[in-house]
Order: C-alpha cells, then structure tokens, then sequence
C-alpha cells in the first residue's frame, strides 16, 4: 500500500500538541514568505490528533520553574496560549503553588525571576500570612503546613483535546495535511545521515527538507529507529562524568477527577478558581481518620466541567512500559484515589466526603522522561528535529513556534539550553527541592 502523499517537504510525525503547533507556526512562516504550505507540510499519526500525552493532560499552564532556561520558555509559551484562548480553549485563571518550608529558597529564586522577565505573580511567605491569602480566596481554606505561596497571575489550565483540535483547525486552514492512522514505521537513510524518506504502514513518504518527530510518550521507540544511543555518559557541571545512564525512563502520572457541581469549587467572591498546587509535610488522613502519610506529599487540581480533576506525584515505571493503547487502563495505583480525596479534603472543608464522588475516568497515563529529567529539542541527525519535552510539555505550546523558526534557519535562544549536547558538555539545568519530576 502507498500513502495517500508520496512526497512533502516537511514531514511533522505525531500530532499532539508539539507537532500541530509546529506545523501550524512554519505553515504560517512559509505563507508569510509567499510559499504554498499545503504542499510542503504533512502530519503524519497513527491515531488521531490528540491521542497521545495532550489528549489527556490535565492542562496545567504554569510558570513555576526553579530553572531559568524552563521559566523563559514557558513564558514564551504563555504568550501563545494568550494569543487566542477561543481556539485554544485557555482559561486564564491564574496558578497557585503552595509549599512547605524545604520548598521556600526555590519559590522565592522563581518569583525574584517571574519579576525580573515581567511574568505576573505574587509571593506570600509565612504560616499566617499564606493562611490570610488562601482564606481570602476560599474561607474555608485549611491546609496546614504551608509556608509560602507563589500565586502567578498568568497562566491556568486550557481543556486538553479542545486545544490540540483547535490547533488541527489553524493547522488546516494554513493548508497543512494531516494524515492519521498512519503509523511511521521506520526512516530510509540517505546521505551522510540524513532522512530521505519516511516508512509509514501507507507506504513511504519522501522528504524535501526536513523531518520534526513530535512522538510524546512513544520517544524511545523514534530514538531506536533514528539509531541513537540507549544509555548516554553525561558530564555533570563540576566535571564528573557518569557513564550509561540511560537515555529514557517512564514515569506514571496519577491522577483523576471528582464528579461534583463544577461551580462549588469557586472563589469567596463566586469567581473561576485558580490551579492549585498544595505541597505540605503535615500528616495526612482520610476523613474516616486514618493516616494516609506523615511524609511530604504533595496534589495539583483544578474545576473541571464535570467537577474536580487533578493529581499527585507520580510512581517511577519499572520495567517495560505498555504504551498501545495509551492510556493503559491499569495506569492509575489503586491507593490513588484516597490520598487524593484525602488531600482534598484536607485543603477545604468543601471537599469534606468526596471520597464517594471519585470517578473511574480516563486520566492519567505514562510520561517519557530523559536522563536528566528535561526536554531535548535539537535536531538529532542533520535534517532530523526533535521534540521530545520529557513529559513538561502540554503547557509549551509555544515551543512548535521556536522550532519552526529554527526549522527555516533562525536561532532560538529560549530552545538552546535544551540541546542533547548538554549531556556531554555539562551545561545541565539546575535542579531544585521539588518531589516532583518536572518542577
Ligand atoms: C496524565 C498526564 C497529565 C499531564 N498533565 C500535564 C499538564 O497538566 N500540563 C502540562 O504541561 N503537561 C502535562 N502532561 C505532559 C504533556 O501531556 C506532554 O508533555 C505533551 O502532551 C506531549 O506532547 P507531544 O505532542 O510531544 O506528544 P503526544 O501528545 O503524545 O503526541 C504524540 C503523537 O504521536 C503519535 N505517534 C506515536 N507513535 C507514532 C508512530 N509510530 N507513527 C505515527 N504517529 C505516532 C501518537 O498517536 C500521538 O498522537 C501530562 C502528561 C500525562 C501523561
């Protein structure tokens, strides 16, 4: 069988929200140049648009990132989320991050940063005062433990396939083919390295120019096919080198959604809640009164329009990872739900009993993780670019913008501290106190 197109000049394969976005953004580049897009660029997916990673995020759009490199991009990226939150179904409500004492030093250098680039945000540090700010915007706010709270002005959550539909839209009107249930199976090599064409089940698909692979949790497989180490030495910045690390693992996400009134979860004066995102050391318990955890544990969660969705941290994946179909059914632990609830429950006393509103629905899945737990987006053989976001990315929107400007020969300042290069030459991003993978 052949594919439906035997030639494009630009090959995007996975149409999530990186590889639309960067369909979309050269499409318009090229128009702006006076060139015909709809010949030059083709989506290729095995499913269909959204049915990866940013068909199911919870769509959190935040900016609280302890490393610069990810805090400018992401302002970056907000700037695009801000540009037409119809079509990308935005909801600039704001996002709230909460921590205990361990997490202050890192709060604090994230919002001295969101201050000197112009991200809009406020810091409340202090028991009391953090009590005084979360009970003004919900009275019945109860959390204990929390020292200081990062409240960004900007950002919120965007509804996860409205988005990547709405970008399929401004990708098609821009004329750019999209093909699904096309799966890639393999690249023919031509000279020195480069992609001649790409093997789809529909047949081969010759390549002008270049090739962006945008494949979300499915990375490793695209690393294999395109020849590239499985384990990678990586220099740390004091000059120590750690050998065969290796290059992907996989993490659970956990998370899932309560059925309640979308609109009991508002703000004292009946206003759009913002994220939340509460990281506490105080003892958790259920409502029944049995202890969930005295460790720090930590939950995101935002209204939904059908009640509550939101997460906790995720569970390392050990072993093989079953990734089709994605999501796996059996992603979520089983002691999910009641630390969750739990957590909620201990943030307001509105969420007092909502263990029994818990639904089964389809949330959470595997992420894809590099061996330093950031994105790399480089290109990875000469006519090769690649998006691979270790699983920070629904929010990154923008990122498909900077690729295609690198794509027709422009330098991206916010996408070169991602370079795969950092590993062998120790430019690492710094790391912070977080539990988390991605903060
Ligand atoms: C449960 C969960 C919650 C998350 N929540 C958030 C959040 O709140 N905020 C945030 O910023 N990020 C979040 N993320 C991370 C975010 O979803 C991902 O980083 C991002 O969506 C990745 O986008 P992508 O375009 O690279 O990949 P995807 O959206 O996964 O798209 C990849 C596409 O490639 C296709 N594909 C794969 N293999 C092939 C092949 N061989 N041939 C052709 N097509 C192929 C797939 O069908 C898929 O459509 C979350 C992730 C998970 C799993």
């Amino acid at each position: 069988m052949r594919a439906a197109l035997k030639r494009a000049s630009y090959v995007v394969v996975g149409a999530g929200i990186h590889g639309l976005s960067t369909a979309y953004h050269l499409a318009k580049e090229l128009r702006g140049r006076g060139s015909d897009a709809g010949t030059e660029i083709v989506v290729v997916d095995k499913a269909t648009p959204g049915a990866g990673a940013s068909g199911i995020a919870c769509g959190v759009v935040r900016n609280n990132y302890f490393q610069p490199a990810m805090s400018e991009l992401m302002q970056a990226c907000v700037e695009v989320w801000e540009s037409d939150p119809t079509a990308y179904a935005y909801n600039s409500v704001g996002y709230v991050a909460l921590g205990a004492g361990v997490q202050e030093s890192d709060l604090t250098a994230t919002f001295e940063r969101q201050e000197r680039i112009g991200y809009r945000s406020e810091l409340v540090v202090g028991e009391a005062e953090v009590d005084g700010h979360m009970k003004a915007l919900f009275p019945d706010w109860r959390a204990q433990g929390v020292t200081i709270c990062l409240h960004e002005h900007q950002g919120g959550f965007a509804f996860n396939v409205e988005s990547v539909l709405g970008l399929r839209d401004k990708c098609l009107s821009e004329g750019v083919t999209i093909l699904s249930h096309t799966e890639v199976t393999g690249f023919r090599f031509g000279l020195e390295g480069t992609v001649a064409a790409v093997e789809t089940s529909a047949g081969e698909i010759e390549v002008g120019e270049q090739v962006v692979i945008a494949p979300g949790p499915w990375a490793s497989r695209f690393w294999v096919m395109l020849g590239l180490p499985e384990t990678i030495d990586i220099t740390t910045p004091s000059g120590e080198v750690v050998h065969d690390r290796p290059m992907w693992t996989y993490w659970n996400l956990q998370e899932g959604e309560i059925t309640v009134d979308p609109l009991m979860f508002a703000t004292a004066d009946g206003g759009a809640p913002p994220v939340i995102h509460l990281d506490t050391d105080a003892p958790l318990y259920t409502d029944d009164g049995d202890l969930v955890t005295d460790e720090l544990w930590g939950i995101y969660f935002k209204r939904d329009r059908r009640g509550v969705q939101g997460g906790a941290s995720p569970l390392v994946v050990d072993g093989d990872v079953e990734l089709d179909p994605y999501p796996s059914t059996t992603d979520i632990d089983p002691s999910f739900p009641d630390m969750w609830c739990a957590a909620l429950s201990h943030s307001m006393s509105r969420f007092e009993g909502c263990r029994a509103r818990y639904k089964i629905a389809r949330s959470g899945g595997v992420g894809a993780f590099t061996a330093d737990n950031f994105p790399v987006f480089d290109y990875v053989k000469p006519n090769v670019y690649a998006i691979l976001d270790s699983n920070h990315g629904y929010k990154m929107i923008g990122v498909g913008k900077e690729v295609a400007s690198v794509l027709l020969g422009g330098h991206s300042g916010l996408l070169h501290p991602f370079r795969f290069e950092r590993f062998a030459t120790g430019d690492l991003h710094p790391v912070s106190s977080s539990p988390y993978p991605w903060s």
